[in-house]
């Protein structure tokens, strides 16, 4: 789970590698990663954030994370730099936590988070969570960023952000007419920015990471399927796929740069085995001896080939999502995939060797908040080949602003916890089976914010002990 302020020690920068030149001798500009190291460097928009600053002709890149916090100091973590004094703070807000844990990086590096009190830093949040509840953070951020960013996009923030002439006004000003910006406190409608065809992969190679030593590649953006419950299918219903023939290009240019350097390359799109290419793509990095791995699949649309590939690309385990056990729930969250489908995957994987597979479940929703779901859920495991180990991942469901559920409350916590005691109960005599249960109390956490206004984070913030 994220860490609210948990920092550890600074990151030896001598175990990652930059992929790409980064320009210096510009103007500095803070790339921000409100959480540990550890979550930044395997979040591709962060690494698309210091792209956007270590690529301009006029600015130099200057990574702030949690980590970056010394005694009452906020230090970047290249050359040491005072985040108080810096003019310019980018800042890559992906999850709920990441905002409370902006406010801390704020105030302990003296900067007002009132934006209304604050001269300078001018600071510009984006990032999934940004795009999903923006005024949240409008209160603290002078302008945000919602959805992803366009190439002409990125040239106009990098020409705005290497003029050190301009003021906070004429930087409002310029910032207004790029697609995407929002600028909290004007009438101008949100409008979420969705370039096609531009996709993102990993600036650094780093050890400490949560995919350490990975190659990050997008491979598509969007989802058609909108479950009730996600963010993704709601705010992106239109898919954009990376061209296979783009995705070699870009994975040749880094192996030219740095031969052999890259081992393991990560695929990421919320869905990545809808991609129309996908065999020929793990056949391609197959042939070249890299490790595949992909981010969670959909079981529909899986093949015995497809996992033989898989498999192929040295990938050990994979990951499903049935959200709940009984297909007529599945179909009421808006999960349309039968039972029947789920099974036949697990069938086909098994037999390309995978003896191992990873299922989210949510908690508190439809199918999954009755002692008959329970056994549902036993039922359910029954039908999974007895030589394959399973990990099952408990989350209670959010509901998020944005969503079909966006109405609802969060489930009472003493409801889960009854729920989560039942479940271990009927599955301990399974011995394929692990279980996991998200923290409750960080889930209550994010559905407070996610449901937030402006003033959340000021009055949390006042109830949390760094
Ligand atoms: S849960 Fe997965 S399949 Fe459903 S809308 Fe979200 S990304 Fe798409």
């Amino acid at each position: 789970m994220r860490s609210i302020l948990s920092s550890s020690s600074a990151p030896d920068l001598s175990q990652e590698c930059a992929l790409y030149p980064l320009s210096c001798g510009g103007l500095p500009v803070a790339s921000l990663y409100p959480n540990a190291y550890f979550f930044g460097m395997s979040n591709l928009g962060f690494h698309a954030l210091c792209r956007l600053v270590g690529e301009g002709s006029g600015t130099t890149l200057e990574r702030f994370c949690l980590e970056s916090m010394k005694g009452k100091q906020v230090r970047s973590l290249e050359r040491g730099f005072d985040l108080g004094r810096m003019r310019i703070i980018l800042a890559t807000v992906s999850y709920e936590e990441d905002s409370l844990n902006l406010m801390h990086i704020l105030r302990r590096a003296g900067i007002e988070p009132d934006r209304k009190k604050r001269k300078s830093p001018f600071i510009l949040a984006g990032g999934s969570f940004v795009t999903i509840a923006p005024k949240v953070l409008s209160r603290i951020a002078d302008a945000l960023y919602l959805g992803y960013m366009g190439n002409e996009e990125k040239k106009e923030l990098q020409e705005i952000f290497s003029d050190k002439n301009l003021s906070r006004q004429s930087i409002l000003k310029k910032l207004e007419s790029i697609k995407g910006i929002f600028i909290p406190g004007e009438a101008k409608e949100e409008n979420i920015s969705f370039p096609l065809n531009i996709f993102e992969q990993s600036l650094y190679l780093a050890r400490d990471t949560e995919f350490s030593r990975m190659y990050l590649m997008e491979i598509g953006r969007g989802c058609p399927f909108r479950c009730r419950f996600c963010t993704t299918g709601h705010l992106y219903p239109h898919v954009s796929w990376r061209r296979a023939e783009d995705v070699f290009e870009v994975f040749d240019d880094v192996e030219s740069r740095h031969p052999g350097k890259v081992q393991s390359i990560g695929l990421v799109a919320p869905v990545p085995n809808r991609h129309p290419d996908i065999k020929r793509i793990l056949e391609n990095f197959c042939r070249k001896g890299k490790a595949v791995s992909l981010s969670s699949i959909r079981a529909a649309g899986t093949d015995k080939e497809f996992f033989q590939l898989l498999r192929a690309c040295r990938q050990r385990s994979f990951t499903i999502a049935p959200e709940v056990p009984g297909e007529d729930d599945r179909e009421r969250m808006g999960k349309k995939i039968a039972d029947a489908e789920i099974f036949r995957c697990l069938e086909d994987a098994r037999s390309a060797g995978f003896r191992q597979v990873k299922m989210y479940f949510l908690t508190g929703c439809e199918g999954m908040r009755s002692r008959e779901d329970v056994t549902c859920l036993e039922k359910f495991l029954n039908k999974v080949p007895d030589d394959m180990r399973v990990k099952l991942s408990f989350n209670p469901v959010v509901p998020k602003p944005g969503t079909s559920l966006q109405k609802r409350t969060m489930p009472l916590s003493a409801d889960i916890k009854n729920l989560m005691k039942q479940i271990r109960k009927s599955l301990s005599r399974k011995t394929n089976v692990k279980l996991k249960f998200g923290s409750l109390k960080r889930f209550y956490i994010q559905y407070k914010i996610a449901n937030g206004d402006e003033e959340t984070l000021f009055e949390m913030f006042g109830g949390l002990k760094e």
